[in-house]
């Protein structure tokens, strides 16, 4: 029997384990079979406030986990695979494997949604890819597309001019909607084009992705482009579904919030990209996880 048990390993459940490992509730820290959340995907952050030169993401991520250790968290990486919260204490469990709380922080983030095509997902890893950072290296001297018009398909694009020939920007519309200075820096780099008001209807290729087929929205007709990868950058998709019908989550998916951090749930509090589809920054995720666990004490406090 745990204190508490927090679910999720970026910068929200971290900061978390932090606050509440220095309150001495000693957390249990589920941090999924990836540990990290999306942080770990990405290279330079140049906007964590304390690093004027920039530092890599899966660096904060390292340096908060060593933070939270050396205050008592303890952690477990695996997937945690399925909630009660009907019943206090709460559980949580791995499996088989079963951990009781009396509170809980759920901080699962979010993950790339698709664009739900069927060959998309046939050619995943084929060159359909959702992490420039990870991947682009394999595209050296080749033809790329990013599909999306947001700051993260601008920054996969500026990625993966460091390997690819030549990027294209597939998006629906006829402007981005990335912040400025991402689109001063993707319409000055010559190695990326636009194909604006462009859906992409079929990923094509056998084997691996040979090109992809493009409909013009205005126009409403389709051309082949050729291209040996394309990144996937459309937003995301909260990590909720062990919690489906333990808790509220909109229509969406993402939890909704009661009181400050607490869930509909008393005792069961939520931080991060999973609630917030809004900021989506490292640093508001890291300052709701403080929040969130700040609430728990109190809600712990209350209990005795
Ligand atoms: P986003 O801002 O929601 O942008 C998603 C993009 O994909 C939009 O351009 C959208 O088109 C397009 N899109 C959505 N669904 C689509 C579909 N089914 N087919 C084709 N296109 C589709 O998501 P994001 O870029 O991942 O950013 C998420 C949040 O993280 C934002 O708040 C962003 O500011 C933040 N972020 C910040 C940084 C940074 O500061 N360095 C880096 C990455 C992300 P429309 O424009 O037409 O809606």
């Amino acid at each position: 029997m745990k204190e508490l048990i927090i679910i999720g390993s970026g910068p929200a459940g971290l900061t978390a384990a932090i606050y509440a490992a220095r309150a001495g509730l000693e957390p249990l820290v589920i941090s999924g079979s990836m540990p990290g959340g999306q942080l770990m995907l990405t290279t330079e952050v140049e906007n964590y406030p304390g690093f004027p030169e920039g530092i890599q993401g899966p660096v904060i991520i390292e340096k908060i986990r060593k933070q939270a250790e050396k205050f008592g968290a303890e952690f477990v990486d695996d997937d945690a695979t399925s909630v009660n919260f009907s019943s206090h204490p709460f559980e949580v469990r791995i499996g088989d494997d079963s951990y009781k709380a009396k509170a809980v922080i759920i901080a699962t983030g979010a993950s790339t949604k698709w664009l739900g095509l069927e060959s998309e997902q046939r050619l995943l890893g084929k060159g359909v890819s959702s992490c420039a950072t990870c991947d682009a290296i394999f595209f050296k001297g080749m033809n790329v597309a990013v599909v999306g018009g947001g700051d993260t398909a601008v920054e996969e694009a500026l990625f993966l001019t460091k390997h690819a020939d030549r990027v294209t920007m597939i998006h629906r519309r006829d402007e981005l909607r990335a912040s400025k200075i991402l689109q001063d820096r993707a319409f000055n780099n010559k190695k990326i084009d636009f194909k604006w008001n462009s859906l992409v209807d079929e990923v094509l290729g056998k084997k691996r992705v040979e090109g992809l087929l493009i409909k013009d929205v205005k126009t409403g007709q389709t051309s082949k482009f050729e291209c040996q990868g394309v990144f996937i950058a459309i937003g995301q998709k909260p990590n909720t579904d062990i919690f489906k019908g333990q808790i509220e989550l909109d229509r969406k998916g993402y939890v909704i919030v009661r009181n400050n951090t607490e869930t509909n749930v008393k005792g069961v509090f939520v931080a991060g990209d999973v609630h917030d589809y809004r900021y989506r920054q490292a640093i508001t995720a890291a300052g709701m996880g403080c929040q969130a666990a700040l609430d728990a004490e109190k809600y712990l406090e209350s209990l005795e």
